[in-house]
């Protein structure tokens, strides 16, 4: 589909979905009243921007007040097949015919085809990820599934040499761990395994961690991107340029503080609105940032990219006026291998932002003022906002811990 014709398209599905989810879902009905929104106030992407954007705590409290699924479902309860429960908790509708394109389309990006052997190793209890919507998208291909789970890596390996098993769906993770159990137990991972084909989410993919993978088992891997709530949002194709935006979604990338549209190239939260009758999302902020872009891929695939996640909202803030993200404070560590760790404080003094890039180095007789200018020059490139490089003995950054520091209080 041309830009034109999947622009008509999105807008002609988005006006069938606000119709059926104002008449079958009471919390959309509810939302859009408030918002003082008819059904037909929404002709357009554009017109989205009229309806508040409904947050996962939101979610969480409606579905608390009115148990199970806080009204969001846009069929009567009886005609579920299951109810999934997400991390929160919260919990998702599982309707009977799973007719979602997303997660099928970025499988098949990565190489997955009919007849393939494929092993599941997504957990199949409570989150709808491995049974509803990576087995459904697998059979919708045509590949046969191994549903396996998580964990026994050695009964895995067995699996994967015994069944000669071509695809793998799980974490990028979890398919180290099956590299380092059939090492130790002797197997060569490209002559005793045909793995061929990788397709990883839930987990965010470094490319050395990709590349190394790739090499060892002499396989492809893409990842996809999505929630529980909107299943898929993004998959990677062979260019490996950006996810491409599944055409059974609108996304929208905006400005978090005022729900606006942002354009192409523009950094902020991703918005999505699904087609599905039983969980009719409308406008699902996902709390994750990202930029959009419409440049055609060499892969002849039409649809709009998200390039990188860069990190969360609730991480992301306002320096000086500038909209700064933890996806910048990677950019920049990425640019200097002697960087083990680093993160950005913000605080504020005589009324004005100060931002403090704090820094472990790999080996502390590394610093010198060369290296503290250098990175404060890439500070100013990426994030556009002036910093000062301040280097910290090892062990005061914690592991796993925020990449910006807000400690500015407001008085
Ligand atoms: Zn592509």
């Amino acid at each position: 589909m041309d830009s034109e014709k999947r622009f008509e398209y999105l807008n002609r599905r988005l006006r069938g979905i606000a119709q059926y989810a104002y008449k079958h879902s009471p919390a959309i009905k509810n939302k859009m009243d408030a918002a003082g929104v008819k059904p037909r106030d929404i002709q357009t992407v554009k017109d989205l921007e009229k309806l508040p954007i409904t947050k996962k705590t939101e979610l969480m409290e409606l579905q608390k007040k009115n148990p199970p699924l806080g009204g969001f479902e846009g069929v009567p309860l009886h005609a579920l097949r299951r109810i999934y429960i997400s991390p929160g908790p919260l919990y998702e509708p599982g309707e009977t015919e799973y007719d979602e394109l997303g997660w099928a389309q970025g499988m098949y990006a990565a190489g997955f085809r009919p007849g393939d052997i494929a092993i599941n190793t997504f957990s199949y209890h409570m989150v709808p990820f491995a049974m509803q919507m990576v087995d459904n998208s697998l059979f919708r291909i045509g590949c046969i599934t191994i549903p396996t789970g998580v964990g026994n890596t050695e009964q895995q390996v067995n699996i994967l040499k015994n069944l000669r098993v071509k695809a793998f769906c799980g974490t990028p993770s979890f398919l180290l761990n099956l590299a380092e159990k059939a090492e130790e137990l002797g197997l060569d991972l490209r002559k005793d395994l045909i793995l061929r084909v990788g397709f990883v989410a839930a987990e965010m993919l470094s490319e050395s961690l990709r590349s190394e993978l790739e090499e060892r088992f002499g396989m492809i891997i893409r990842q996809g991107y999505g929630t529980a709530d909107i299943r898929c949002l993004g998959y990677e194709c062979m260019e490996k340029n950006g996810m491409h935006i599944p055409d059974d979604k609108i996304v929208e990338i905006v400005d978090p503080q005022t729900g606006k549209q942002l354009g192409p190239g523009k950094t902020g939260e991703i918005v999505a609105t699904t087609f599905d009758r039983s969980y009719p999302l409308i406008r699902f902020g996902t709390g994750d940032l990202s930029t959009l872009t419409e440049t055609r891929c060499p892969c002849g695939r039409t649809s709009p990219r998200l390039l990188k996640i860069l990190g969360r909202v609730d991480q992301a803030t306002k320096v000086r006026g500038l909209f700064i993200h933890p996806g910048q404070v990677d950019d920049v560590a990425a640019r200097f291998p002697q960087i083990a760790r680093c993160r950005v404080r913000i605080t504020r003094s005589a009324h004005k932002d100060e931002m403090t890039f704090l820094i472990e180095l790999t080996g502390e007789e590394g610093q010198s003022d060369k290296l503290r200018e250098g990175i404060e020059r890439s500070v100013r490139d990426i994030m556009k906002v002036r910093g000062e490089v301040q280097f910290v003995p090892k062990g005061t950054i914690p592991d796993g811990g925020k990449k910006i520091e807000d400690q500015r209080t407001w008085e």
